[in-house]
């Protein structure tokens, strides 16, 4: 991607417990496609998180590169060995026609309350929640 949005966060400023002393852990998210797209992540995945830590310093955070001393990289194809659909953790797309309402029910069958990401209304904690009040609320018939 030309101009991605990433997701920065920095654990061991408020919990130092999660790196050596002195340094720092660093967690970066990055948009991918799943593995639908005929992408090669054994070769690509790592020329793409060297990208990442480019546009880093570009944006604000000089030497990362350099200074890294230990990375991990998760890509799709490590999703698809735990387990998870096309290499995605998200569940299904959140596209308007697969959001909120148009999402699969929480009650498909009788006596079965689905719950989370892959039902209604959607991806992320605040969904998740909602989804979990939503289930509830089926459970006590409202
Ligand atoms: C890399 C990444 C970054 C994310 N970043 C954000 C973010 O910044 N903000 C945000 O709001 N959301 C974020 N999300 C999305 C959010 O984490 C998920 O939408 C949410 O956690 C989904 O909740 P869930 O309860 O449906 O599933 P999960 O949180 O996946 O919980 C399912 C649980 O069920 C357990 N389980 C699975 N099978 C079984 C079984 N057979 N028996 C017993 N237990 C089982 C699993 O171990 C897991 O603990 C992110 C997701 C990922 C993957």
């Amino acid at each position: 991607m030309s101009d991605p949005s990433l997701l920065v966060s920095n654990p061991s400023r408020t919990d130092p417990s999660v790196a050596p002393t002195g340094k720092q852990t660093y967690y970066v998210l990055a948009p991918v496609p799943n593995l639908t797209a005929p992408i090669d992540w054994a070769r690509t995945g790592k020329r793409y998180a060297d990208e990442i830590l480019v546009e880093l310093e570009k944006r604000g955070y000089p030497g990362l590169t350099d200074a890294t001393e230990v990375r991990h990289l998760v890509t799709p194809d490590d999703w698809a060995a735990a387990g998870m659909a096309m290499g995605t953790p998200f569940a299904l797309a959140h596209t308007f026609a697969q959001t909120g309402p148009m999402r699969p029910s929480n009650l498909l069958m009788e006596n079965v309350v689905f719950v989370g990401s892959g039902t209604q209304p959607g991806v992320g904690v605040p969904m998740v929640l909602v989804s979990g009040r939503l289930a509830a609320e089926r459970i006590i018939g409202r």
